[in-house]
């Protein structure tokens, strides 16, 4: 399975933080969807609802373990938004908070944001930074608009946004959002890509040494690979991919990269599962007969290669049924079907032996002051195209670029030039 980070048990120093970020969902995501369903309101994505828990109690909060203060950012709207992904609602809490277990994945970025996982792997609690979280804010309309129209959107998942604050003031910001790969696959490869190349070497001799490490473009291009897919995902894939990078660039985001884990049939799972035993590692909720998927699936494929053709953007916000059982959400999302990723393909849109397991992440970054400084910087070493810090529309361009040149059969001289030695 996925790679387990650390489990935050009572002694941990987080613990104090895990539970009141735990209680807070709990209690405010409870009380929103206890209300009956209604129209969403321009008021709705700047709403903040408030909550102040103590170890006494009151009419209003639970007696709690700690002191501390918790705000639930436009909660009608992620309500929403989690009914759009086809989250079902008692699902979602109990994932999260029916037994307040988290694992910590230390500090994978450079930012100083910490990662979650809740307690079966589905979601992620990644604290983000203030200037991230007005940030969110500030698009949550345009963001709910995309993601309505754009079911099968590759963009990160945004279920929730919360604050907790601590009685010494230190007040901490988070999102809550989809887990791009399975628990119950093991992930061979990791790509983060960009369609840069500066700094985008992870060091080869140490990523034989750590599978798990997460390697960058150059990586990708140096040891050749390419995306897998035949015909009739491409198409489908290429045209999301370009709605998503078209908001991220009219909304003035960069350094946002696809994050793309590799599962190879053939190696299977750590535990020496091969895809003929795949039904039995299946958990129980996932279990849908074959046949009612395949006919999911082709509705679904048919729907999105239609819209594409009528280059029809309300007809990609089409109705699906609701899920019969928890946790198979994904299997109504054409990228996300084939056992929570989406399976390679040949020429024949024959299956191959891999699956993916990709989405857009980390785009809650606009080019403000910041970024314009580092471009002045970096911009007199380098080539100033190849630097991540270029503006919103070069950065998306570039990102396009680059994913679609990795498609195998697509022209690899449309590749933006990434040269070896600007290493
Ligand atoms: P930086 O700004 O330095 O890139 P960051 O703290 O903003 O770092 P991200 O880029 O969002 O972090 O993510 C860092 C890593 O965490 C990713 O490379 C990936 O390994 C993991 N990760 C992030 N989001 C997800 C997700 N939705 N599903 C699975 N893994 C994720
Ligand atoms: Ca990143
Ligand atoms: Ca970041």
């Amino acid at each position: 399975g996925v790679l387990v980070g650390n489990l935050i048990g009572q002694d941990h120093a987080n613990y104090v933080l895990m539970y009141n970020m735990l209680t807070g969902i709990r209690i405010g995501v409870s009380r929103c969807q206890a209300k009956g369903k209604r129209p969403l309101t321009d008021a709705d994505y700047t709403a903040r609802h408030k909550f102040s828990f103590d170890i006494v109690g009151n009419e209003l909060t639970p007696s709690v373990k700690y002191d501390f203060k918790f705000k639930d950012y436009a909660p009608w709207v992620f309500r929403e938004l989690r009914e759009y992904f086809y989250l079902d609602p008692s699902d979602y809490l109990i994932s999260l908070t029916a037994k307040y277990i988290l694992s910590e994945l230390g500090s994978p970025g450079k930012s100083g944001s910490f990662f979650y996982f809740s307690r079966d792997y589905r979601f992620i609690i990644k604290t983000i930074r203030h200037s991230e979280h007005k940030f969110l804010r500030s698009i949550l309309k345009e963001y709910h608009e995309h993601v309505k129209k754009n079911p099968h959107t590759l963009l990160s998942r945004f279920y929730g946004l919360h604050r907790v604050k601590l009685p010494r003031g230190k007040k901490i910001h988070f999102v809550i959002m989809n887990n791009l790969f399975p628990p119950h696959r093991d992930i061979h490869e990791t790509y983060d890509l960009k369609g840069s190349a500066i700094g985008r070497l992870y060091p080869e001799d140490k990523a034989q040494q750590n599978p798990h490490a997460t390697l960058k473009d150059l990586n990708w291009v140096q040891r050749h690979r390419q995306f897998w897919l035949g015909p009739e995902k491409k198409v489908l894939f290429e045209e999301q991919l370009r709605r998503d990078t078209e908001l991220l660039q009219r909304l003035g985001i960069m350094d946002y990269s696809l994050l793309t884990g590799i599962h190879n049939l053939f190696k299977g799972n750590s535990e020496g599962l091969r895809e003929d035993k795949l039904t039995v590692f299946q958990p129980d909720a996932v279990k849908v007969s074959r046949k009612a998927t395949q006919v999911k699936r082709d509705a679904d494929a048919t729907a999105l290669r239609k819209a594409v053709e009528r280059s029809d953007p309300q007809a990609l916000g089409g109705k699906h049924e609701l899920p019969q059982t928890d946790s198979s959400e994904r299997r109504l999302f054409i990228f996300y079907q084939d056992e929570g990723g989406m399976r390679a393909t040949g020429d024949h849109n024959e299956e191959l032996g891999v699956i993916y397991y990709l989405g857009i992440i980390d785009i809650l970054t606009p080019y403000t002051l910041v970024k314009r400084i580092e471009h002045f910087f970096k911009g007199m070493k380098h080539n100033k195209h190849m630097i991540s810090a270029v503006h919103p529309r070069e950065y998306g361009d570039r990102f396009l670029a680059f994913i679609k040149s990795s498609i195998r059969g697509n022209d690899e001289s449309i590749r933006p030039q990434m040269y070896e030695h600007e290493r």
